[in-house]
């Protein structure tokens, strides 16, 4: 019988040219990024660069993508209490920035396709009362933005866009990121970009880049800034603007840019081995891949399937089954959080959110799976034919 010995969570070695440009940062000794000009600041580059690759003028570093979402949210005005919608999949650190920021999160419903349903949103625009949406493209499934946004416009509703795993991504050849008032990446190991730790928030809007700048603990330094707005935007909000301490460094910032150089290179990377899992899982009776329309343009750097012919309970044993041969899948149906997995009704640090059958079912059958760059396309064929060794026959027939 085959089995699969590569690690789901090995990382490929970071670029020569991050390692040469982290030693150079050593050996300096200049390791905070207000202890150097901004010209010479790794972090501030850092901000440049990505400004330019996502085509807006301002981009804040900073220490991870849970905190700028955190501080997105302060800087778009929310106030204690008020409520912040938000799709019900997404991952912990989201409804944590939430609650972090004050907000009290009100979920939305997802879709098959793991999206949020547009309709579900629309409704509780309306009943809630919400002036912010944290948009969350959880595992890289992007909704229709432009229906996305005609809701947003027709409630007042703020955008925050959750890019954790759309870095890469577009909608209508639009970047992912692009069409909120801000939106917050990660630098995490398991996203787009590896620095161990960080986060990127951008945005269009003066102000609230300058709060941003504020929040994330430039004391009165925010002059050091290259992708912020002008000096006199930040005087109106200065003295106003907590610090809430949580900077990006520049050997982390160091280590990221080369990286940032190479990340389409990445994404075509990520697309030709999920293309190959793609066509193989799609043969597989049992087995349904979401529908994934022309507009997006997705970052395969993980995959997501349902488990459709058998009930819910069984997933977890074909999971187990599928380890024993070193697959590692991840459920999340599971009604107790597992690594990365959570079910919405597992943060009980918040008020109970009224049902939400429809999530409820679709992550009852929902099968997630990472695809690190140091698969190749061999291996993820292997992993295919593995996954459909272990779904037939299907349990009735087995039994
Ligand atoms: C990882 C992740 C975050 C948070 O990013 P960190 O840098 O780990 O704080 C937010 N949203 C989603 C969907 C994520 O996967």
């Amino acid at each position: 019988m085959q089995r699969f010995t590569k690690s789901f969570t090995q990382q490929e070695a970071l670029p020569e040219e991050s390692i040469a440009r982290a030693v150079a940062v050593m050996r300096s000794g200049r390791l905070h990024r207000y202890n150097t000009d901004p010209e010479q600041s790794e972090t501030a580059q850092l901000e440049c660069d990505f400004a330019r690759y996502l085509g807006v003028p301002y981009c804040l570093a900073a220490a991870s993508g849970g905190y700028c979402l955190h501080i997105a949210l302060r800087a778009c005005g929310l106030t204690p209490g008020a409520p912040v919608l938000c799709n019900a999949f997404t991952l912990a650190p989201v409804p944590g920035a939430i609650h972090n920021a004050g907000g009290v999160p009100v979920l939305v419903e997802i879709d098959a396709d793991y999206r949020i349903d547009l309709d579900d949103l629309d409704r509780k625009a309306a009943r809630s009362g919400a002036a912010l949406l944290l948009l969350s493209h959880m595992r890289g499934h992007i909704c229709d933005m432009d229906a996305a946004l005609e809701i947003c416009a027709r409630h007042g509703l703020t955008l925050i866009e959750d890019c954790a795993h759309t870095m890469g991504g577009a909608w209508r050849g639009r970047k992912s990121g692009t069409f909120g008032h801000a939106a917050c990446f990660s630098a995490q190991t398991y996203k787009h970009l590896n620095a161990g730790e960080g986060g990127l928030l951008t945005t269009a809007d003066a102000e609230t880049m300058a709060r941003a700048v504020l929040h994330s603990g430039s004391y009165m330094l925010y002059g050091h800034h290259l992708a912020a707005p002008p000096e006199t935007v930040f005087e109106n909000v200065r003295l106003d603007t907590p610090n809430y301490s949580g900077r990006m460094d520049n050997l982390r910032a160091a280590i990221l840019r080369p990286q940032l150089a190479r990340l389409d290179e990445n994404v075509a990377r990520w697309n030709r081995r999920y293309a190959v899992l793609a066509d193989r899982l799609d043969k597989i009776p049992g087995l349904r891949l979401p529908h994934r329309p022309a507009a997006e343009a997705y970052v395969g750097s993980s995959i997501q399937f349902s488990i459709t012919d058998r009930p819910p309970d069984a997933i977890a044993e074909l999971v187990a089954r599928c380890a024993a041969r070193g697959v590692d899948l991840k459920w999340f149906g599971d009604p107790m959080p597992k690594a990365f997995t959570s079910r919405y009704d597992s943060w009980r640090y918040l008020a109970p959110s009224p049902p939400l059958p429809n999530t409820l079912e679709v992550l009852s059958r929902l099968v997630d799976m990472r695809i690190p760059l140091t698969f190749d396309l061999d291996d993820c064929a292997l992993i295919a034919d593995i996954i459909a060794a272990e779904m037939t026959p299907p349990p009735t027939a087995r039994a």
